[in-house]
């Protein structure tokens, strides 16, 4: 039986870094992938360098850089739920954790990839890897596909060790390169991958690996 993956995150371009080599292997697998974004990430500080966009148009040219950095790594399901940048802590838990179930049902997922809940420096990351957290813990242990979290803060290692899961993602740097560089407001591609050859073992060693740290729940 070949994966059905739903991917939660807050922000075009949460994907690329974090988990796109681990999405296009899967999917070279033979998977399905759902993206939940749940903003459009209009407060970025980019407006790409030369100037794309302007605060205005940013929304605009996010949504089409995340719908191109999806078709590179190869599956074209995402959905855009219109929270805010910046503010999906303030959001009502029931109101979010609403929103992320009825996808989670209606897609049934083998496998649910989101931010590590509180582990993840933004705000905005550690909110909704949380409402992802609740609304799994309401499945019944038996019922849950496994949740593999990616996760920024320092003290992670600390405090939960190492991650368990380690992707080598070195023959998917092809997708991996185009999908950062589809944020073309957000990042500066050249200033990444130097001179592009996603081959080269300096490139490999940088990007050639995506680590998780599987979620255990409590109940
Ligand atoms: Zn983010």
């Amino acid at each position: 039986m070949s994966e059905k993956i739903l991917v939660v995150l807050p922000h075009p371009d949460d994907e690329a870094f974090g988990l796109s080599g681990t999405l296009a292997k899967f999917i070279d697998e033979g998977a399905q992938v759902t993206y939940a974004c749940l903003t459009l990430g209009e407060m970025g500080r980019g407006l790409g360098n030369p100037l794309i966009a302007d605060r205005i148009s940013l929304p605009h040219y996010r949504k089409q850089e995340l719908i191109q950095a999806c078709n590179a790594i190869g599956f074209d399901d995402v959905r855009m739920l219109g929270f805010l940048d910046k503010t999906v802590e303030f959001e009502p838990k029931e109101y979010i954790d609403s929103v992320i179930r009825e996808i989670y049902n209606d897609v049934q997922p083998t496998l649910v990839l989101t931010f590590f809940p509180g582990f993840s420096v933004h705000p905005d990351h550690d909110a909704t890897g949380a409402s992802v957290i609740r609304v799994l813990e309401d499945i019944p242990a038996s019922e849950r596909p496994p949740v593999w979290c990616i996760a920024f803060a320092h003290d992670m290692y600390d405090m939960n060790g190492e991650p368990d899961i380690t992707v080598d993602v070195s023959s998917y740097l092809k997708q991996k390169k185009e999908a950062i560089a589809a944020h073309a407001t957000q990042f500066q591609i050249s200033e990444m991958f130097g001179n592009g050859d996603t081959e080269s073992p300096e490139v490999k060693s940088k990007f050639g690996k995506e680590h998780f740290w599987t979620y255990h729940f409590n109940k």
